[in-house]
């Protein structure tokens, strides 16, 4: 177990709770109402929709927060690990 394998772990974990869409897709469900997300049309690739309140993603996604603490004072600050986000 190395430092980089430790890195990559926290760098997996924290995106898969951003729901970084370049690492684990857009939602599923509506965050409202739990619908399931329908794809939009043609016109418009990569966008979902919720058939209830018309939620669409990726106009009203909003990037959840984590909770205070789950990701501070982990070697964060500018300089911890040069170039490595
Ligand atoms: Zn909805």
């Amino acid at each position: 177990m190395s430092w980089y394998q430790l890195l990559d772990i926290r760098r997996q974990a924290r995106a898969e709770f951003e729901r970084d869409p370049n690492v684990v897709g857009p939602p599923t469900a509506c965050p409202n109402d739990g619908e399931p997300l329908e794809p939009g049309p043609p016109s418009e690739p990569g966008t979902w929709h919720c058939r209830f309140d018309g939620w669409s993603y990726p106009r009203d996604w909003i990037r959840p927060e984590p909770p205070a603490g789950l990701f501070d004072g982990v070697a964060e600050g500018p300089g911890s690990y040069g170039g490595l986000p």
